[in-house]
């Protein structure tokens, strides 16, 4: 596999950074996920907008122009012959001293990845997943915007620990009020009374491309779709859940903290924003 490491293409074996790289040290940086399909990096703005902006909330400068950004993960994908895959776009704040200080780190250090992409397996997009509500509450926006993507993924590692505990593939988290923040790795919707609901991002999620896609692919079938705060109660009583990200797409989710959602199979709205997903992004 070849890596795009900072300046240019390098064989995995010679793809490093160094002990002493705050990305290391501290989490110190930020990234992205981003999918390929049919040969086309999906929704290639936006992740690259949603990188400078995390950038920008941490004083952290991207090292590379926008335009040889796109140019150098083109070259990336189109070297390992990836045309349905997942590249991870990674910066971190380079070298520095033992200290805290990101300031003393002069270069920060840019890689991507490119490879095939594990998936959840087909059968759960036709059973739907089962959940939990972790214990582990979200970050509070004022400690640490989850709009942030950065390389600090503890909080929701926690949360995903007690996902595994349970045996299920994803827990949902809350913020400090109570209210839905998202999954480990997702964001959440629910449909209730024929309108697809999902939290504000204020409520301590990630802005994720997925969920906007999706908000935007409901409107174009004349669906309602509104931003509220969400309950533990609300995702109980939703007559339907489901998850959306880059890696899992959209996927039903049947089953919280052993309650049954709808009928315990994915429901009508889910499906076809799922069929309405997969056609869009494969037609982009
Ligand atoms: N929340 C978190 C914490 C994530 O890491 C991700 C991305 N895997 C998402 C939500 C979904 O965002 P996107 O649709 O941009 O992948």
């Amino acid at each position: 596999m070849k890596i795009w490491l900072n300046d240019r293409l390098v064989e995995e074996a010679d793809a490093k950074v160094s002990v002493f790289d705050h990305g290391l040290l501290y989490g110190d940086g930020v990234f992205e996920g981003i999918r390929v399909y049919s040969g086309r990096i999906f929704e290639f703005d936006a992740h690259l907008d949603r990188l400078y902006r995390s950038a920008k909330a941490i004083r952290l400068e991207i090292p590379m122009s926008r335009e040889k950004l796109v140019e150098a993960t083109e070259k990336t994908v189109a070297a390992n012959g990836i045309s349905d895959g997942y590249i991870r776009l990674v910066v971190t704040r380079g070298v520095g001293t033992l200290g805290l200080n990101p300031f003393v780190c002069k270069n920060a250090q840019l890689f991507i990845i490119a490879d095939k992409i594990q998936l959840y397996p087909q059968e759960l997009y036709e059973k739907g997943l089962r959940v939990i509500s972790a214990s582990t509450i979200r970050n509070h926006p004022q400690s640490l915007p989850p709009q942030i993507k950065s390389l600090n993924y503890l909080n929701n590692i926690l949360a995903k620990i007690e996902a595994v505990d349970a045996n299920a593939p994803e827990a949902i988290m809350y913020n400090l009020q109570g209210y839905v923040a998202e999954a480990t790795g997702d964001n959440v919707f629910i449909v209730a009374g024929g309108v697809i609901y999902t939290p504000p991002v204020q409520a301590g999620s990630l802005e994720g491309i997925t969920r906007d896609v999706v908000i935007k692919l409901a409107k174009a079938e004349k669906l309602k779709a509104a931003e509220r705060n969400l309950t533990r109660f609300d995702l109980y009583a939703a007559d339907e859940m489901f998850l959306t990200g880059t890696a899992a797409e959209v996927i039903g989710v049947v089953n919280i903290d052993g309650r049954i959602i709808g009928s315990g199979k994915p429901g009508p709205m889910t499906t076809l924003l799922r069929k309405k997903f997969y056609e869009y992004a494969h037609s982009k």
